[in-house]
């Protein structure tokens, strides 16, 4: 029996998603309407009238309510509307039919007017407060219509009273959900700014903390934590750390301003030798680090050759034309977490070896044992 309940409900919900909230949404109000109507019902039996209009309000109501469902459950509002739980007609449906339940009822009536507020208050999380605050006064005005046609068939006085007073707090109540739309809508306009400032800013602690401030490349922890990566997902790489020679002359002849131009020019030209096939990064002061995943010792020297001569034909602002800019590299294969760190080590000492060969060439570890130190 359960069970069979069960499979009865995800057929009326339809598959879990965002059209079976939807879809709960629309049913959410057919309990209200149920009860609207057991109430005329009553209303009617105990006055013994005839069942007349009350026929045709329940048929109109079910059928408005279950062309919502068809529509929302079927998927159909989804390509008839660009809002797809179709919430403003279902409101303004909705709001029709307490409006007309009203005209209907007998002394019971107040008890049916707590359903337009109670709807509008749906709108407010489902709609935009300009949306709101047009069901709010269609809402003010449909009431007010209805008191108004009630008023020559009423034959007391405390009638009128209790039909106008009922209209004047449905007015200031649907009035202040129509303000308080308002506010709301204020309040997620603000957040939806804060949101954007912290994204903006996440964004840029991000760039600081994994970009180098002069060159704009991988700073040395963002580049380790890529190499880590790669290491881990076991993609063999060749390494390369490149030193600026004699740099620090550069710096002495020239102004520490000329040498920061100069890093940043090696850097844009590293990067667009190797960015699309590998990984930069400033590794400290006038050191550079290369990864080229998968590449063998070969293409990763000829790149660097090929960085090496456009760095020597290119002039640097600042500089007379004689001078000219050259690095000296050590190459390692890299092809485990393990070796990482020690495959560093290698190049490093592999670029000291080409130090000691003259500078201005790449040397690799492989045809070098313990190389000695240039000294300063
Ligand atoms: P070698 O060929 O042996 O590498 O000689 P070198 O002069 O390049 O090496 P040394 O280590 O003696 O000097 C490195 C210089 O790099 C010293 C330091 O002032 C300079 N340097 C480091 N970081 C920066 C920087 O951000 N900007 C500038 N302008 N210079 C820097
Ligand atoms: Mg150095
Ligand atoms: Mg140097």
């Amino acid at each position: 029996m359960r069970g069979s309940l069960h499979s009865i409900g995800q057929q009326l919900l339809g598959p879990p998603g965002r059209r079976r909230m939807r879809v709960q949404q629309t049913l959410l109000g057919m309990p209200a309407l149920l009860l609207m109507q057991i109430l005329l019902l009553v209303e009617h039996r105990v006055s013994g009238a005839a069942l007349g209009e009350l026929g045709w309000y329940a048929a109109i109501t079910w059928s408005g309510c279950a062309v919502f469902y068809g529509l929302v459950r079927s998927g159909w509002s989804e390509r008839l509307s660009a809002e797809a739980s179709l919430s403003l007609p279902q409101m303004a449906f909705a709001m029709g039919c307490v409006a007309w339940a009203y005209w209907l009822a007998g002394p019971l009536r107040p008890a049916l007017l707590l359903l337009m507020p109670l709807t509008l208050s749906f709108g407010v999380f489902a709609l935009d407060d300009r949306r709101v605050r047009t069901l709010s006064a269609l809402g003010i005005v449909g009431v007010g219509g209805v008191v108004a046609l009630r008023l020559p068939a009423q034959a007391a006085w405390p009638d009128v009273a209790l039909d106008l007073s009922m209209w004047l707090f449905t007015a200031v109540t649907l009035a202040s959900i129509g303000v308080l739309a308002r506010r709301l809508a204020r309040m997620r306009e603000r957040l939806r700014a804060q949101k954007s400032e912290l994204r903006d800013a996440l964004e840029r602690i991000q760039l600081l903390a994994t970009r180098d401030a002069l060159t704009g490349l991988l700073n040395r922890r963002a580049m380790m934590e890529q190499l880590q990566t790669l290491a881990r997902s076991r993609q063999p790489m060749t390494l390369a750390l490149a030193d600026l020679d004699r740099f620090k002359q550069i710096n002495d002849e020239h102004g520490h301003a000329v040498g920061d131009r100069v890093l940043q020019a090696f850097g844009q030209r590293a990067q667009q030798m190797f960015g699309e096939s590998g990984l930069v990064a400033r590794w400290g002061g006038e050191e550079f680090l290369f990864a080229m995943p998968h590449a063998d010792e070969t293409l990763l020297r000829m790149l660097l050759e090929q960085l090496r001569s456009t760095l020597a034909g290119s002039a640097h602002e600042g500089l007379p034309v004689s001078v000219r800019i050259g690095f000296s590299a050590g190459v390692a294969r890299c092809h485990a977490l393990t070796d990482l760190e020690e495959a560093i080590e290698r190049a490093d000492q592999a670029m000291y070896r080409a130090k000691v060969a003259g500078r201005g060439c790449t040397s690799s570890l492989a045809v070098v044992q313990d190389p000695a130190r240039e000294p300063a």
